[in-house]
């Protein structure tokens, strides 16, 4: 199945590049690690052949776009594909400039779910490929099989991948996650069930952990200020220095600039070292944006940035 999709995905991208459709692709290529994949950025029609499609395509290749020139085709899933509409809805990138090619997604598997599963470390694994709406694991010389819930990501437990529409071309078909949207609201739930003491407790000891590496920043498409607020001397914001409360702020104020541009791609939490649960807060922001603004990010390249339009009648009861 996959090799099939790769396939058609690597003819495409030939036939693209050599029509002079697009100037160069984006898309994933095998990582260096087992089970790992890694961006392919190229113009090079020889290379084609490195692209793949698999369930461990994590990165958001969105986050490229504002860096590359001439027409660029992009692999997307789902979520990539929202926060490309996004960047477009911010001008940040045209329209013109970028070719969106709709990948399948099945999600895409947290190999630490699956090792603490099993037991075993990734090179102890043998194969992990989707059959039907279960992953299949080969290891130790038998198959066994788990539900979706068990192995994805966080970030794609309820996504709707097919949830975007603007798309030049799709490769293969493209189904929401089996499950249904309440698969990914356990964290959200769990969080809403503190009490608002506890829940601050909860955050402070996660803080306290941030490096401040700001890794959970690069990664995201829809942090795409060239000078971060955090980077300002006049006034500074916050302290250089890791301290939890600062760490807290940075969070607090990166999730109301991304507000109604974060996909819930997951990509900061898969990226920070220190195993912050990020995705709660993007996941409850997402949900905070949907029931105050019936806003979905990234659905609609002609719509204003949520953060940029105003109705006069909106959130009058929060005014009073
Ligand atoms: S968040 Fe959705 S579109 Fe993105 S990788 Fe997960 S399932 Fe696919
Ligand atoms: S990736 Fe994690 S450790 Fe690094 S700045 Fe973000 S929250 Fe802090
Ligand atoms: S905030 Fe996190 S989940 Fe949202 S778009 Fe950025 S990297 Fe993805």
């Amino acid at each position: 199945m996959t090799r099939e999709i790769e396939k058609k995905l690597r003819d495409t991208v030939r036939e693209l590049l050599e029509k002079e459709t697009i100037d160069r692709i984006v898309g994933y290529e095998a990582g260096s690690l087992k089970f790992s994949t890694t961006p392919l950025i190229t113009s090079n029609k020889a290379d084609v052949d490195r692209l793949v499609i698999n369930p461990f395509t994590h990165s958001n290749l969105s986050v490229f776009l504002r860096d590359l020139c001439g027409k660029v085709g992009i692999v997307a899933k789902g979520c990539d594909a929202r926060s490309t509409i996004s960047l477009i809805q911010d001008r940040q990138i045209a329209r013109k400039d970028v070719f969106i090619i709709g990948a399948p997604c099945d999600g895409v598997i947290d190999l630490a779910k699956v090792e603490k599963l099993i037991g075993l470390d990734r090179d102890e694994i043998d194969d992990i490929v989707w059959q039907g709406e279960k992953a299949a694991i080969t290891f130790a010389g038998s198959t066994q099989k788990f539900s979706a819930k068990e192995v994805l990501a966080d970030s794609c437990l309820g996504c709707d991948p097919s949830d975007f529409k603007e798309c030049d071309m799709l490769i293969g078909e493209i189904e929401p996650i089996v499950g249904g949207k309440e698969l990914g609201q356990d964290r959200i739930r769990e969080m809403e069930a503190m009490a608002p003491a506890q829940r601050w407790e909860f955050w402070k000891k996660e803080f306290s952990r941030c490096i401040r590496c700001y890794g959970c920043r690069q990664v995201c498409p829809a942090c795409f200020c060239d000078r971060c607020f955090v980077e300002e001397t006049e006034p500074r914001w916050i302290s250089p220095l890791p301290k939890w409360q600062d760490n807290l702020i940075f969070q607090v104020v990166r999730m109301m600039h991304v507000a109604g541009r974060c996909t819930n791609c997951g990509e900061c939490e898969r990226i920070c070292p220190a195993n912050i649960p990020l995705g709660s807060l993007t996941k409850k922001m997402e949900e905070i944006v949907d029931e105050l603004f019936q806003y979905r990010a990234g659905t609609d390249k002609d719509a204003p940035p949520l953060m940029a339009a105003y109705q006069p009648d909106e959130l009058e009861d929060l005014m009073r």
